[in-house]
């Protein structure tokens, strides 16, 4: 797997459990030869590797490595929703990823991640 572009980090509040600290959030493009499902095996493997405790689902962690697109795959499994659930509603991942492309999108509605965004800081 290698990294083609990596976004700007940014701060964000804490979701679902507030009273933690704030997350440093980064979003990468990366190459692979790897399908999505062994792609998630191997990030799960990296967030260990990388000190990972496993805690609960909404409260602070070490690391945490999602999967927000794979092309214009969709999948809808118990183990993987691509894309990722929370990728349109979570404002600061739709700019990260807008910051390493903005010709992106979103295969389920067929929106670019821009007019997404756009409709987003409308609401
Ligand atoms: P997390 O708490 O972020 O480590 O994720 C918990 C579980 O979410 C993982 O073990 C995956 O099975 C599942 N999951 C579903 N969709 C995704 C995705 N797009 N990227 C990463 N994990 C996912």
């Amino acid at each position: 797997m290698s990294v083609i572009s990596c976004s700007s980090f940014m701060e964000t509040d804490p979701w679902g459990v507030a009273d933690q600290p704030r997350f440093i959030n980064a979003v990468t493009e990366v190459q692979t030869s790897l399908s999505p499902r062994p792609l998630l095996d191997e990030l799960k493997r990296a967030e260990l590797e990388l000190g990972r405790q496993r805690r609960s689902r909404w409260g602070p962690r070490e690391i945490d490595l999602d999967i927000l697109l794979y092309n214009q795959t969709i999948i809808d499994t118990p183990e993987l929703t691509i894309p990722h659930g929370q990728l349109t509603n979570r404002r600061f991942v739709l700019v990260q990823l807008v910051e390493l492309d903005d010709r992106l999108i979103d295969p389920r509605c067929g929106k670019s991640l821009c007019r997404i965004l756009r409709e987003l800081d409308r609401t």
